[in-house]
């Protein structure tokens, strides 16, 4: 056991120690029903309501395998830059698990449908290969509801429940090589490769790929060797990493951990471990199984699986723009740096500002507002950009309104709050809160006499030719509309007047 003042400073560590990390992501897919039966693959259905005699394991119950789920994993493999197997089976992998009604899960092992292919990650600004070992099928269990306890884990609950609506929904498990040799940078390259993959996931259109919802589930592998030893490391697998920013913390601490206990001279225990989101720590769970351990064998129920190749090159050719090939060119078309480009693609802004370009506005306002205000209001309430309660063609709206005039930036941002705050379309807000710009010479005038009267000084000023004086009176009409005057008009109106 490891407590948290033991650990080796994450520099500390890294002097004297080199990891090696590997992940292992679990992507449920978007297909309408389930890997072997028909029911529906719906989230956050009435417990046991999606279930039939198939997924549940009934006795005499048959599989029979999902076409959409095979051809969504080569699509997968294919965009990885995998080759697609001729012929693989699916095996049956045995153990014990409550939520699992089978008793064994129907997987892939030795024959996996798409292997050896990249995906290449940049982090600062160092393009990094991470390899893909495998891209496999397989189904999902069921769930289980630990009742009664502080934390909804199995330990202090009083008692706990099983939904299997979840039980044989279609799982890819992508598993990359192992990837050497990028020293500090480990924690970051594991966190963009989630990134990368998941932004591919879902430009293939394949799963909703939403961390919170858990269709996207990553163990991290972490091991630690000392620099120059001829081979790598014990590892670790850290389980079910649910966000982005955790998957950066768990590599992190696992370096922090095991250097501390290598320092003591003591061996990496080979184990899974648990991830806590509060102090970003580990604790260890089971000691790791062994593959002979789940006494896998080829899926008597099941034929094996060939995919044709002329089907196979047709899912080649129906790949959309990758994620990677669709930065290089916005890069160009929206003339961004590479760092400005990795901060959108950090804030998930990319699909907004692209669908807001689509809206009508410019690349540069689009980016203006969503990484400006919005970045701002999404950080404060501790929010997705994507997540706002506002569209791009809402914000496409808002900036139209400030290139005609109608709104400056300054109200353009009191539209914006309103939209976020539900008072309705950027035009709505507009009108129930007043704030179009006062551009109307009679409904100038007031504003404009009562600024030139309130200061004699500064009218003196401008009468003696030093025009540049007249931004304070400006100051006062804006003042005395609430900032609705059109700034412009205003200034011309005060030189009429003292003319
Ligand atoms: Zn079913």
């Amino acid at each position: 056991m490891t407590d948290l003042a033991q650990l080796v400073p994450y520099d500390e560590a890294l002097s004297r120690y080199e990891p090696v990390i590997g992940l292992e992501t679990h992507v449920e897919l978007g297909t309408t029903t389930k890997m072997f039966c028909g029911c529906p693959t719906t989230f956050g259905l009435e417990p046991n309501s999606a279930v039939c005699p198939v997924c549940l394991g009934l006795p005499g119950s048959l599989p029979v395998a999902n076409r959409a789920a095979i051809e969504y994993t080569i699509r997968i493999g294919l965009a990885l830059n995998c080759s697609v197997a001729t012929w693989c089976r699916f095996a049956r992998k045995n153990y014990f698990y409550p939520d699992m009604p089978k008793d064994f899960q129907i997987s892939q092992y030795d024959e996996p449908l798409c292997t050896d292919g990249w995906l290449d990650v940049v982090v600062e600004g160092r393009t990094v290969r991470v390899g893909i070992e495998r891209v496999h099928l397989e189904e999902d269990t069921g769930k289980s509801l630990h009742m009664g306890g502080a934390t909804g884990r199995i330990h202090g609950a009083e008692y706990s429940l099983v939904d299997y609506n979840r039980a044989g929904i279609p799982l890819v498990e992508v598993v990359t090589k192992p990837v050497a040799g990028t020293g500090a940078l480990a924690p970051d390259v594991a966190r963009t490769y989630v990134t990368e993959l998941r932004d591919l996931l879902r430009s293939l259109g394949v799963s909703d790929v939403r961390m919170e919802e858990g269709s996207l589930r990553c163990d991290v592998n972490t091991s630690l060797a000392p620099h120059g030893a001829a081979e790598w490391g014990t590892r670790t697998e850290t389980k079910n990493v649910n966000s982005l920013r955790s998957v950066e913390r768990a590599v992190r601490f696992e370096i922090e951990r095991q250097a501390a206990v290598l320092d003591a001279g003591q061996k990496v225990v080979q184990e899974t471990r648990h991830f806590h989101e509060d102090n970003g720590s580990t604790t260890a769970g089971r000691s790791k199984e062994e593959a002979q351990d789940y006494r896998y064998f080829p899926e008597p129920d099941l034929v094996p699986v060939a995919p044709d190749r002329d089907w196979v090159e047709q899912i080649r050719a129906s790949l959309p723009e990758l994620p990677a090939a669709r930065r290089t060119r916005l890069l160009a078309e929206w003339g961004l740096s590479d760092l400005e480009m990795t901060q959108l693609q950090n804030a998930g802004a990319l699909d907004l500002i692209g669908a807001t370009v689509a809206a009508g506005a410019s690349a540069a306002d689009a980016r203006k507002w969503w990484m400006g205000e919005l970045a701002r209001h999404a950080n404060a309430t501790g929010t997705e950009l994507a997540d706002l309660p506002i569209s791009a063609t809402e914000v496409a709206r808002v900036n139209a309104l400030v290139k005609a005039g109608t709104i400056n930036d300054k109200l353009a941002r009191q539209v914006l709050d309103g939209v976020l705050a539900g008072e309705g379309d950027p035009d709505a807000v507009v009108a129930a809160r007043g704030l179009a710009i006062v551009s109307d010479d009679a409904a100038l005038t007031e504003a404009v006499d009562a600024a030139i009267a309130a200061s004699p000084d500064i009218v003196a000023k401008i009468r003696d030719g030093k025009t540049a004086a007249v931004g304070a009176l400006v100051g006062g009409v804006m003042k005395a509309t609430r900032g609705r005057a059109d700034a412009n008009r205003a200034r011309e109106l005060i030189l009429e007047r003292l003319s």
